[in-house]
């Protein structure tokens, strides 16, 4: 495999064939660092060393009326996590500072549940006036569905990005969900976008897809151009209805992460949730192909401290980026 023509293919924005894409996410283990150089290459045109962080704060857990089965907060899910309403404005605002601290860019603030209602959404809008007057920092919401009303609302109170990942691919969206469709999700990441947000739309593999799916996955996100492309490894919860399914291998989520960066030359890769339990010790290699992290923790498991993020990126030589300086999606850096 020539994986510097890979490299090549993606910064002239030609597309990988459906066979490169496959030896991309089969790469044996002894062609892996050559797979993570071309894949740094692209990473390096577009972001330079910088690394972004987002810090996420799920502010109502559990309750949801879904069946995802890859989820604790799923009405099909006896997990044992904490379950509460939506947080005060106070907490929500606590979350927003604690963020700053950790050096985050960007606060996420993440609900369970199909959609908001109005009084979550009214409470919600509030909050996020009052950290963009206070701190300032950029506020991404996962709220559920949405409605072309309610992206529009959370535009108008300063809301800077929507997060709403596809997840899976078409053909196996009804593998882990039937209480919504893979296209009942497309529609609101098309409402997001229309109301003039950016658009946070990622997936999760690791719950029995082939790579096939994997490649339909990543081709569909590539068509929906995101600004931000966060990458999933499925995280098995006991209590859940995939609380067996537990495969993924380090070099499988690197393999992942180059193929999404070769597919998404200039969008903001992140790998979320599961990045601690699946990629362990080999961690700082994705900072080669990923220019994003979150930090300490996701919706219902811990992750990564701050202070060992910033150890990590230091140590590879990266740098954390706390500013929203200029737009990075849509122009090259000098390195
Ligand atoms: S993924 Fe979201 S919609 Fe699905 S069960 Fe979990 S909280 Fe509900």
């Amino acid at each position: 495999m020539d994986y510097a023509l890979l490299a090549d293919k993606a910064l002239n924005n030609q597309p990988l064939t459906h066979e490169e894409c496959l030896r991309v996410l089969q790469t044996p283990e002894d062609s892996i660092l050559m797979l993570l150089q071309s894949a740094y290459a692209v990473r390096k045109t577009f972001f330079g060393k910088k690394v972004y962080l987002h810090m996420l704060l799920n502010v109502k857990s559990g309750l949801c009326s879904e069946d995802c089965s890859y989820c604790s907060q799923s009405k099909v899910s006896q997990a044992k996590i904490e379950k509460y309403p939506l947080l005060d404005e106070t907490d929500i605002l606590k979350g927003a500072y604690a963020a700053r601290e950790a050096r985050a860019r960007r606060y996420c603030i993440v609900s369970s549940g199909r959609a908001p209602s109005q009084n979550e959404l009214d409470t919600l809008r509030s909050a996020v006036k009052k950290i963009k007057k206070e701190i300032g920092i950029d506020v991404c919401t996962s709220l559920g569905f949405l409605t072309e009303e309610k992206a529009l609302a959370l535009k108008e109170a300063g809301v800077n990005r929507y997060n709403h990942n596809l997840n899976a691919s078409e053909h196996f969206y009804p593998n882990i969900c039937s209480s919504h469709t893979f296209q009942d999700r497309v529609q609101t990441v098309r409402y997001a976008q229309a109301a003039g947000l950016e658009l946070c739309c990622g997936a999760l593999f690791g719950m029995g897809e082939s790579d096939e799916d994997i490649i339909d996955t990543l081709m569909a996100l590539k068509d929906i151009e995101p600004d931000s492309l966060p990458i999933n490894f499925f995280n098995p919860i006991a209590g859940t209805p995939l609380e067996h399914v537990n495969y993924l291998t380090p070099l499988k989520c690197l393999n992942i992460l180059c193929l999404a960066r070769f597919l998404n030359p200039r969008t903001e890769i992140r790998p979320a949730g599961g990045r601690e339990y699946h990629i362990r010790s080999l961690q700082p290699f994705v900072l080669f192909p990923a220019n994003s992290l979150f930090v300490a923790g996701y919706l219902t498991t811990t992750g990564q401290t701050p202070e060992d993020a910033w150890k990590m990126i230091e140590d590879m030589g990266f740098e954390v980026e706390e500013e929203r300086s200029m737009e990075v999606s849509t122009r090259a850096v000098e390195v």
